[in-house]
């Protein structure tokens, strides 16, 4: 069976040289174990920070040792209570075809509620952190604007979404025309930018938002927020959840000085990272799945098959192949 390691540590954009594929022999589970079968693998902008071993907030990969991220996994055979042959789990797992577990960190997920892949974006990891970071940090009220920039990617095109639901208007900046197109046409964004055509973006960013910006979704960091940081309105909010446009940088990246903007406005901005709010996940999962239900929640993946494709996978996030959650299905 097949597993893939972390070959090197990237240095900037990731390559597939920083990772290896090899074979391996498939586990014989023991008592208290479980052997699980890969069915779905989840590919996020974070495990590029996970691959260099700089101090953060979660621990690195370790050289030669399997890749990890959010997975879903069929339970093949079963010497656990709770796990019966035929469940599907969804938790943190190793990049391995077959793995043994003891069910720790794991929970049974419903195929019949959702697409099991959904357990890995609208309602798991990047459902929750679209949801949560809005609410908690960037507390919207109606009539307010919403600017979200990674828009058209998992996390954003559900926060945008969110927002629209609780009365705001939403304008949501992304990587291409088609993006753009797929923002308004459906997910009834307001307004949508394409940063990759547009030469002035402070003044594109005013013009979408001719009431200034109240809360700042913000998925890039760099150019593309120091631009909405010159239209923020006074008592802004700025929910800091990702910096994916500085995550291949090798020095330390330089921008303007935000503080005098921060201070002259009364402006909160916030780091966010949603394992902080795990207390907080049996409220926000019903609240997601009930949208879904009702159809006012829409979600798009890019789906990618095949194992040993979930490098490349990984590295399309960097270049905005993905539209909605990237999926690697096996
Ligand atoms: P996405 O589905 O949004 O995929 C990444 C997207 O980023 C790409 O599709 C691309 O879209 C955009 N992108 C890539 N490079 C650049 C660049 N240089 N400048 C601007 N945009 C770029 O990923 P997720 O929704 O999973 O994650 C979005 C962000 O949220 C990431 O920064 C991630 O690290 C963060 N995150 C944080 C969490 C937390 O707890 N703090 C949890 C989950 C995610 P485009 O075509 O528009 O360029």
């Amino acid at each position: 069976m097949k597993t893939i390691k972390l070959n090197k540590r990237p240095v900037g954009t990731p390559q597939l040289s920083d990772f290896k594929l090899e074979t391996e022999e498939k586990p014989q589970i023991k008592a208290g174990e479980m052997l699980l079968k890969a069915t779905y693998i989840s590919v996020d902008p974070y495990l590029r920070g996970r691959m260099s071993d700089a101090k953060s907030y979660i621990a690195p990969f370790e050289l030669n040792k399997a890749m990890s991220s959010g997975m879903i996994a069929e339970v093949l055979e079963s010497n656990l209570d709770n796990f019966s042959k035929g469940d599907f789990v969804s938790g943190m797992l190793e990049w391995k075809e077959y793995q043994s577990s003891n069910g720790e960190g794991l929970i049974k997920v419903d195929a019949h509620q959702a697409p099991l892949s959904a357990y890995l974006g609208v309602l798991g990891m990047t459902g929750l952190t679209a949801y949560l970071g809005l609410t908690e940090i960037g507390k919207p009220k109606a009539g307010e604007t919403v600017v979200v920039s990674g828009a058209a990617g998992a996390v954003g095109s559900i926060v945008g979404q969110i927002a629209k639901l609780l009365g705001c208007r939403v304008v949501g900046i992304a990587g291409s025309d088609e993006k753009v197109e797929q923002l308004k046409s459906e997910y009834a964004f307001d307004e949508a930018i394409n940063y990759n055509s547009t030469t002035n973006m402070s003044q594109a960013i005013a013009d979408a938002c001719p009431n200034g910006v109240d809360v700042y979704f913000d998925n890039v960091g760099g150019e593309i927020s120091d631009a909405v940081m010159l239209n923020v309105n006074r008592f802004a909010r700025i929910i800091v959840c990702g910096a994916i446009s500085l995550y291949n940088e090798t020095s330390v990246p330089m921008g303007p000085r935000v503080q005098p903007i921060l201070i002259k406005n009364s402006v909160l901005m916030q780091g966010f990272i949603v394992s902080n709010y795990m207390e907080k996940f049996a409220e926000a999962v019903p609240q997601l799945a009930q949208w879904l239900g009702e159809g006012k929640l829409k979600f798009t993946e890019t789906v990618v098959e095949g194992f040993e494709n979930t490098p490349q996978a990984f590295i399309d996030l960097f270049e905005g192949k993905n539209k909605g959650k990237m999926i690697v299905k096996i």
